[in-house]
C-alpha cells in the first residue's frame, strides 16, 4: 500500500501504541517530535544555509539558538497531538471505540496536524528564520522599509504597512515586524529615507488584532515560536525526561541490547595533545561542524581547563570529538545547571563500546566533554530531544 503521507504510518503506529497503553497521555512520541521538527528544521536550513557560515559569523549562533527552538516548539506540537489522539479514544457515548475506528479517527486528525497546520508553520518557521538574519545583518542606523508582495497589498494587516520606513533601531520593529500573521510574507529591506507609518505600530497592533505570537521579532529575540505561541505553554509545566516524557529505554537497556564500536582511542596522552594541537594549529582552537552544519567552537580555554589534566583522562576523547559532533546517538538541549543555571546546553552524546561520551555545547561553544559512567548518563538525558540515532 503505497504510503502518501510519510506520517500516515507514523500515525497509524502511534495509534496502536495509545490504544494499547504502551504510550501515556502526556508523553512525546519521539519519532513523531523528530520527524516535525526536521521539517520545520528544513525551513531554518532554506533561509540560513548551514554550511554557508562558520564560527566567527553571526549566523551560525543565531542559526543554532533558532533550531533550539525549532525542536522546542515539535516536543509542543507533539505533546498537543497527543491530548487530541487521547481524546479521540472515547465516543460520545463516553465508551472506547472499536481500533479500526479509533486509528482512522487519528490518521484524519494527525493529517490536519502534520500536512495543512506544519505546512504553515513551516512558512512561518521560514519567514521569521528570513526576518532574524536580515535583520541582524543590518547596521544599527540602517534605515529599514516594510515590504509587501504584491498579493499581499490588500492584506488589511500588511497593505497599510507598506512602504512604512524606520531607522534599525526605532522602537517600531520591535513592536511590529514580519511575519504579522500565519502566510505572511513581508520583508524588511533597505530603504533611502524614513517614512512614518499612518497609523503607529500599537494602534494597528490593536485594530488587527494582531496576537501577541506575531508581535515577535526573531532578530531581536532570537527566537521563532515565542512562549506567547499557542502550544508552547505545554512545555511549561515538567522537566522534560527520556524516559517519562519520551517513552524511551535506559542507557543501560540501550547497552544491553546494542553492540557499540570502541572509541577512536589515542595510542598516549601525548598523541591525543598533538591531535589537538594538529587541529588547533597556531590559533589555539579550531571549530567542528556538528550534524546541522552549526561550527562548534573548541577555544584555549576549553583545552586548558578540561584536557590539560592528564589524571582526568578527558584527553582520550580528543579522536572522537568529531565523530560525536557529528554523528551522535542523541542530541539534547536543556537549560541550566551544567556551566551555569541560566545557560542553554546542547549534549551530543555518542554510545562506544566501553563508555559513553558527551560533549556539551552552549549553542555554538563547546563548554564540556566527558565519558559519562552509563549508571549516570540517564540523568543527563533530559530536556528536549533533537536527534535520535
Ligand atoms: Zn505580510
Amino acid at each position: 500500500m503505497a504510503d502518501a503521507n510519510p506520517f500516515e504510518t507514523l500515525i497509524n503506529d502511534l495509534a496502536k501504541e495509545i490504544y494499547s497503553g504502551k504510550i501515556g497521555p502526556h508523553q512525546i512520541p519521539a519519532e513523531l517530535s523528530l520527524r516535525i521538527g526536521n521539517h520545520l528544521n528544513s525551513a531554518l536550513n532554506e533561509a540560513i544555509p548551514p554550511l554557508k557560515f562558520g564560527y566567527t559569523d553571526p549566523e551560525n549562533r543565531l542559526a543554532a539558538k533558532l533550531r533550539a527552538n525549532i525542536y522546542s516548539f515539535a516536543a509542543a506540537k507533539s505533546l498537543e497531538e497527543m491530548k487530541k489522539y487521547n481524546q479521540l479514544l472515547l465516543d460520545n457515548d463516553g465508551k472506547v471505540k472499536p481500533f479500526k475506528q479509533y486509528r482512522d479517527d487519528c490518521t484524519k486528525a494527525g493529517l490536519v496536524f502534520n500536512i495543512g497546520h506544519l505546512k504553515t508553520e513551516r512558512e512561518f518557521a521560514l519567514a521569521s528564520a528570513q526576518t532574524a538574519v536580515e535583520w541582524q545583518q543590518y547596521n544599527e542606523s540602517e534605515i529599514l522599509q516594510w515590504s509587501t508582495i504584491e498579493d499581499e497589498k490588500t492584506c488589511p494587516i500588511c497593505g497599510p504597512l507598506d512602504g512604512v520606513a524606520y531607522p534599525k533601531n526605532n522602537g517600531f520593529w520591535k513592536k511590529i515586524s514580519p511575519p504579522v500573521h500565519f502566510h505572511c510574507r513581508c520583508r524588511i529591506i533597505p530603504a533611502k529615507e524614513t517614512n512614518e507609518a499612518l497609523m503607529p505600530a500599537h494602534k494597528s497592533i490593536k485594530d488587527n488584532k494582531i496576537p501577541p505570537y506575531c508581535q515577535n521579532n526573531a532578530g531581536v529575540t532570537e527566537v521563532i515560536f515565542d512562549n506567547n505561541y499557542p502550544m508552547m505553554n505545554n512545555l511549561q509545566k515538567s522537566d522534560l525526561s527520556f524516559d517519562r516524557t519520551y517513552n524511551m529505554p535506559t542507557a543501560e537497556h540501550i547497552y544491553s541490547t546494542n553492540e557499540f564500536k570502541p572509541a577512536p582511542e589515542p595510542s598516549s596522552p601525548e598523541q591525543a595533545y598533538i591531535d589537538w594541537h594538529n587541529m588547533a594549529k597556531d590559533a589555539g582552537e579550531f571549530d567542528i561542524k556538528d550534524l546541522n552544519g552549526t561550527s562548534i567552537h573548541f577555544d584555549q580555554e576549553f583545552y586548558d581547563k578540561l584536557l590539560k589534566k592528564r589524571t582526568e583522562g578527558r584527553w582520550k576523547m580528543i579522536p572522537a570529538f568529531e565523530e560525536i559532533l557529528k554523528n551522535p546517538d542523541e542530541v539534547w538541549f536543556f537549560k541550566g545547571r551544567i556551566v551555569s543555571e541560566q545557560a542553554e546546553n546542547t549534549a551530543y552524546i555518542k554510545y562506544y563500546k566501553d563508555e559513553p561520551y558527551m560533549i556539551i555545547a552552549n549553542y555554538d561553544r563547546a563548554t564540556t566533554a566527558y565519558p559519562v559512567d552509563l549508571k549516570k548518563l540517564d540523568a543527563k538525558r533530559r530536556g528536549i530531544l533533537m536527534h535520535r540515532k
